[in-house]
């Protein structure tokens, strides 16, 4: 199977992607649902398939982790 980077994507998957994302960014304002936070999800459009996989945050992490800078209030 050809690389995303050679053959593209198909232009939906891009839509589909986005319009995800944007639902989780507007659950988490609105504090609905269940929130994504620590977890992945991975989309096979070709499978028709969707799992979701949790992460380890890491400490050494700018964003994440215990060493990231924290912000004066
Ligand atoms: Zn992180």
């Amino acid at each position: 199977m050809p690389r995303c980077e050679t053959a593209g994507i198909l232009g939906a998957v891009a839509g589909v992607m986005g319009t995800m994302q944007a639902t989780e960014v507007l659950k988490e304002l609105l504090g609905l649902g269940d929130s994504l936070s620590g977890r992945l999800t991975l989309y096979d459009a070709l499978a028709a398939e969707t799992r979701i996989v949790r992460l380890k945050r890491d400490p050494e992490c700018p964003t994440c982790g215990s060493a990231r800078p924290r912000c004066k209030p």
